[in-house]
């Protein structure tokens, strides 16, 4: 298989069927030191080259106290290839790491949310790329099904309050299979995490039970991801959606297109 080619064609392909970038746009990375995110900007660097439109790259790291190592040689590697990196220490997250060091990622979440927006407006960056992956979607889609009582996951494409970002997920069709070969591939260096929280139990245990899954049906994800596409709201409990009565109930999404296609030269 021809990583970068199958990559690019994913990513293309989340693009274009999302509008994710639209002309003109000035995209900012949030590069973490892992694998999907580095995989991501090498993406949307490469696709920059041949896009339909022009849109500018750059990249930002945000320093919350949990990387194991510097993150020093990503910024190394990235300022190498001629890419535009900020590194920014949040004062705010270092604190909170002192103060109540058993924190939990909803208010990691929110300070790292915070720190995102402000760098985001000082490089005059109108989108911010996430580097969600399919099996996050996966993921989310699941526990939200089978913890929280909602069939949800993430969305492709969402915006801040105000909409002053539109925030993307151009690996939404890119599996963590995929990123940690790519990320080996290029050479990048990986400076990992290493937050205890990362493995809560919930999330292992579905990742456990989709990769013994994907050792039977090796399409499980693409199919999730394919399910997320096509819902069929009439054979749902929402009554929102239902035939009650005999009359006008919106139309579902099951016969909508769901494949990778090429798009508008995208992919
Ligand atoms: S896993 Fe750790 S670093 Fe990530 S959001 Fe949760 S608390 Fe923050």
């Amino acid at each position: 298989m021809d990583l970068e080619k199958t990559i690019l064609r994913k990513v293309g392909a989340a693009i274009g069927r999302f509008r994710m970038i639209r002309e003109g746009d000035r995209v900012a990375v949030g590069v973490s030191g892992g694998k999907d995110s580095l995989t991501l900007l090498d993406a949307l660097l490469r696709l920059r080259k041949r896009a339909p439109i022009p849109f500018s790259v750059r990249a930002f790291t945000i320093e919350q106290g949990k990387f194991l190592a510097s993150i020093q040689p990503v910024g190394e590697y990235l300022r190498e290839r001629g890419v535009d990196w900020t590194y920014v220490e949040d004062k705010p997250s270092l604190g909170l790491l002192e103060e109540q060091p058993e924190h939990g990622c909803d208010v990691c979440s929110r300070f790292r949310r915070r720190a995102v927006y402000e760098i985001a407006r000082r490089l005059d960056a109108n989108v911010i790329a996430l580097g969600h992956t399919a099996d996050d979607f996966c993921e989310s889609f699941l526990r939200n099904a089978m913890f929280t009582g909602r069939i949800s996951a993430l969305p492709p494409v969402t915006w801040s309050s105000r909409r002053e970002f539109r925030l993307i997920r151009p690996l939404v069709y890119v599996t963590e299979d995929l990123t940690r070969r790519y990320a080996a591939e290029l050479g990048a260096p990986v400076i990992p995490c290493g937050c205890s929280q990362k493995t809560g139990t919930v999330r292992r245990s579905l990742r456990d039970i989709l990769a013994e899954l994907e050792g039977e049906h090796p399409a499980i994800k693409e199919t999730l991801l394919s399910a997320m596409g096509r819902i069929e709201t009439g054979r749902l409990l929402d009554t929102r959606f239902l035939d009650l009565d005999g009359g006008d109930v919106k139309r579902d999404a099951a016969t909508e297109e769901t494949e990778l296609v090429t798009i508008d030269g995208w992919n």
